[in-house]
């Protein structure tokens, strides 16, 4: 790939139009946000306080944030940053993650997963997944070195991984753990938590995630007062106070804007977000399950699925996806390519074949829209579209 193709050459644009065109035409959408924001009025309200307050960054909303975000996670300090990616490199960072220290995670993710562990100077060890498309605990074992520092679980779709499992794993071997959980606000495994289960818990607030703002959050979860202290310098410059660095650092805070804004969906909305996607779930696995070429992965009783993703798996899937998008339906493949096969993991010397379930999944998996403002004859031609593409 020429650079002029990555970068878009000369007269290029941020905003990439090509890049929504496929949601933007179709019926049935993966993206809701003009109806969520649709009270954008009453945060506008909110937002004329800040305006005469003028406390942009780490603002009073912040603090607010922050106490309003550890009562929902049930752990005991939450550390408002940038981005979900930051969130991850920062707790990382925090642990004294650095060069030639290896970080176990799972090839089926999102890149920004990866992008964290390589940022933060260490190397990604990449462990297969197991049925619930999350790291395979009894694999992990066979991946630790002495240069392991970190276990990442990333709870995909909204399914916590098997923290117990790993929990144990990570004791053993003297490991920490930082949990990947962007995609699984609100969820629960064992009556616990997503982000409450390591030493700490990352959270995205990107506008695609079930917690959203608008435009760029993140935060961090922990129990540790001393994580939530480096943490706390970490991303801001290391300053101990206006004149006193303790630790060369970043700049990765949360806007008291967006601040604003996730504390107003947190009140007014995120209970409904999660109830509504988990009952268009349900309907989805009912109304799909027994169809010849689908695959509704098993979902475990004693967990909240909060479904970020609606992901199940099928027989020839790309002619599947190309006739839904005919249908009006915006189907998606998150994602279609792992981490271990990314031209950018071209020197940890992975190949095809050494995570094959992960590459499986990869080749059949598809999502649908399950937001909230899905209607239920929009679920049901979903589910009708793909049993007769199938029979
Ligand atoms: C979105 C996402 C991130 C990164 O979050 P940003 O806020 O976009 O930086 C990290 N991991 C996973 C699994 C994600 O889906």
């Amino acid at each position: 790939m020429r650079t002029e193709e990555v970068n878009g050459g000369p007269g290029r644009h941020n905003f990439l139009p090509e890049q929504y065109e496929r949601t933007a035409r179709s019926e049935i959408n993966h993206n809701y946000l003009r109806q969520q924001f649709s009270d954008y009025k009453e945060v506008f309200k909110r937002l004329e306080v800040l305006l005469e307050n003028g406390d942009f960054t780490l603002g009073r909303a912040v603090d607010e944030f922050e106490r309003n975000f550890s009562a929902l996670t049930g752990t005991k300090y939450a550390v408002g940053v940038g981005s979900g990616t930051d969130a991850l490199l920062l707790s990382l960072k925090a642990l004294g993650v650095d060069k030639g220290d290896e970080v176990i995670t799972t090839p089926y993710t999102f890149f920004a997963t990866v992008g964290a562990i390589v940022t933060a100077g260490a190397k990604p060890v990449f462990v297969d997944i197991g049925e619930d498309y999350n790291i395979d605990p009894k694999k992990i074992e066979a991946a630790i070195t002495e240069r392991t520092r970190v276990i990442l679980p990333v709870h995909w779709a909204g399914l916590v991984a098997d923290m117990d499992a790993i929990q144990t794993v990570a004791t053993r071997h003297g490991l920490e753990i930082v949990e990947d959980a962007c995609h699984a606000i609100t969820a629960t495994y064992r009556g616990r938590l997503a982000g409450s289960f390591g030493a700490t818990g990352c959270f995205s607030m990107h506008p695609l995630k079930n917690l959203n703002v608008w435009g760029d959050g993140g935060v961090i979860v922990t129990n540790r007062e001393d994580l939530h202290q480096r943490l706390v310098l970490l991303r801001n410059h290391g300053l101990i106070n206006r004149d006193y660095c303790e630790v060369w650092a970043y700049n990765s805070r949360l806007d008291t804007l967006q601040a604003i804004v996730a504390n107003h969906t947190m009140e007014k909305k995120l209970s409904n977000i999660g109830d509504s996607r988990i009952r268009n779930a349900d309907y989805l696995d009912r109304a799909l399950r027994g169809t010849t070429g689908v695959t509704i992965p098993g979902r475990p009783a004693d967990q909240r699925h909060v479904y970020h993703l609606y992901v199940i798996r099928v027989e020839r899937r790309d002619e599947l996806l190309k006739f839904l998008v005919d249908r009006g339906i915006d189907a998606k493949i998150h994602y279609p390519v792992p981490m271990h096969l990314q031209p950018a993991s071209r020197d940890f010397g992975y190949k095809a074949g050494d995570f094959p379930n992960a590459e499986k999944v990869c080749n059949t998996v598809i999502s649908l829209p399950v937001h909230e403002y899905v209607r239920q004859e929009q679920l049901e031609y979903m589910a009708a579209s793909v049993k007769a593409f199938f029979e």
